[in-house]
């Protein structure tokens, strides 16, 4: 069947206000970082976008010295004061969600109608949700006065960088703490608009720090001596070091970490509407998604029909240019991550899975890669184990329900499952037989802030969002 032709609609590049250079933000000032200074680029397009300073340690010195010292006001502030704040940051994300979402599809290369429509309302919905909190602590369940940490340091990833901003700053100013955060070294820029939006809420100076940087600039904050709370999200193996790091301090911490999760389909689940799930749970932001579900379980009785449906669904993607309105997919956000996604599909061939790629054309500058999906693949396989990433799918087949369930858990991680079936009783069975963190039923990837998200094994601990979420940042 043909697939529609639609004329481009790209969302102009001048609503970013794309500025040459931006700068760290420490206790309310953008100010020179003492680090080498960074270049961001387009994926897309592999221009550069932008000049960003970075900090240096003595930078990352003066910043925890900023926001200790506002500590000592902003947590005494009384919590509906705290709230104002948090509403006025969420009002301002959405007054500036345009020029927002078009400057995070320019820096990390996800499509416009993804940062549009779910990156940059879902961090408003945190900062409005977490303000509803702030003068609400007491009946939160951590007893009559909890109290905030201190200084926290957070480290964020690349794929979906203002959302992880909003998961780590709202809950922390909610309960009283102050922030000193790192963005990662290839999407700064939304993090020091949201600070330019700090200023205009007039928040006070050294409540939130912001520190562009590499690796050694986030170690650096874990490794400060007067740091209470370290959030982390990223790797699994950058969260391991972190954990070594902190042992044997009196730091708290919290580690997000990747995923390998799985999609399971049973034989009786509606089936367009699992091949649309399937879809979003591995195509959505080019599968740079913690919680992806990069392994499709799938009922050996439908597999060959549930094949046949995706191949031709994810042959009416569109890849190209990410502010493209009709763009589904988006740039890899970087030639490192594109050269990882390479090589994982080259072991999946290698070790005889069956590999189909949508023909669909393809960009031939910026960093882009083909919706892939291998089917045939075994539980040996390195494409069934370890976090690719990127918008490749794995498939394996099951027959009965405990088998799903034998295969789901047979991984080191465990932040997400999503399972598809007409059964209620079924769906609560395999709910409570499956090691992950968040279990989706007949849906995937939806994130609410009212909903704790985390992982179990080495998904990281520790949960973000919900009542629950606010645990992270209390002294209980
Ligand atoms: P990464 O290398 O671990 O980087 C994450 C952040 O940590 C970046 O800001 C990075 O800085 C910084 N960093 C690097 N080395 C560090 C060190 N030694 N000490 C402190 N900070 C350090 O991860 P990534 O490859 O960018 O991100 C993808 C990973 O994040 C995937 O595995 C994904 O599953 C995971 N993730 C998890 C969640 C979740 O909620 N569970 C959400 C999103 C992503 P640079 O940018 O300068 O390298
Ligand atoms: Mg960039």
């Amino acid at each position: 069947m043909p697939v529609f032709e639609y004329a481009p609609a790209p969302e102009s590049r001048a609503i970013a206000n794309l500025k040459d250079s931006y700068k760290p933000f420490v206790n309310g000032e953008f100010v020179d970082g003492s680090g080498e200074p960074l270049k961001t680029i387009n994926p897309a397009t592999e221009e550069v976008l932008a000049e960003v300073g970075t900090a240096s340690k003595s930078d990352v010195d003066t910043a925890v010295k900023a926001a200790r010292k506002a500590f000592s006001t902003w947590s005494k502030l009384p919590g509906t004061e705290r709230a104002k704040y948090l509403f006025r940051i969420a009002r301002l994300i959405q007054e500036r969600s345009r020029e927002l979402a078009v400057l995070e599809s320019l820096d990390n290369g996800k499509p416009i109608k993804e940062s549009r429509d779910s990156d940059v309302p879902t961090a408003a919905a945190h900062f409005f949700y977490h303000a509803g909190w702030a003068d609400k602590l007491e009946y939160a369940g951590y007893g009559p006065n909890p109290r905030p940490l201190g200084v926290a340091g957070q480290i964020i990833p690349w794929n979906f960088p203002l959302l992880m901003l909003a998961w780590k700053i709202a809950p922390a100013l909610a309960t009283g703490n102050t922030v000193v955060l790192k963005p990662a070294e290839t999407t700064p820029l939304t993090a020091l608009v949201f600070a330019e939006i700090c200023q205009q809420a007039e928040l006070p100076p050294g409540v939130v720090n912001i520190l562009p940087g590499a690796g050694d600039i986030g170690a650096s904050i874990v490794e400060h001596g007067d740091v209470d709370k370290i959030a982390f999200t990223g790797s699994t193996e950058v969260g391991k070091a972190i954990q070594r790091q902190v042992a044997g301090t009196p730091k708290k911490l919290t580690l997000e970490l990747g995923g390998k999760a799985a999609n399971i389909v049973f034989e009786d689940a509606p089936l367009d509407q699992a091949i649309e799930g399937i879809v979003n749970g591995i195509f959505f932001n080019q599968g740079h998604v913690c919680c992806a579900g990069s392994r499709l379980l799938v009922q050996e009785s439908i597999a060959e029909e549930v094949l046949e449906k995706l191949r031709y669904r994810v042959s009416t993607l569109r890849i190209g240019d990410p502010l493209d309105k009709n763009t589904d997919i988006g740039a890899i956000n970087s030639a490192e991550q594109l050269a990882k996604i390479r090589g994982l599909v080259e072991s999946g061939d290698a070790e005889g899975a069956e590999r189909w790629t949508s023909p669909c054309p393809v960009p031939d500058r910026g960093f882009f890669f083909a919706p892939t999906v291998f089917a045939n693949v075994h539980q040996s396989m390195r494409i069934a184990r370890e976090e690719i990433f990127g918008p490749v799918l794995s498939v394996l087949t099951f027959r009965t329900p405990d088998e799903a369930v034998a295969k789901a858990n047979n991984t080191p991680y465990g932040l997400s499952a999503g399972i598809w079936t007409e059964k209620g009783s079924r769906i609560l069975w395999m709910a409570n037989q499956l090691r992950a963190g968040v279990v989706w039923a007949n849906t995937f990837n939806r994130f609410d802030p009212a909903a704790p998200f985390g992982g179990y094994q080495e998904s990281g601990f520790g949960r973000e969002g919900g009542r629950t979420g606010l645990e992270a940042y209390l002294n209980v």
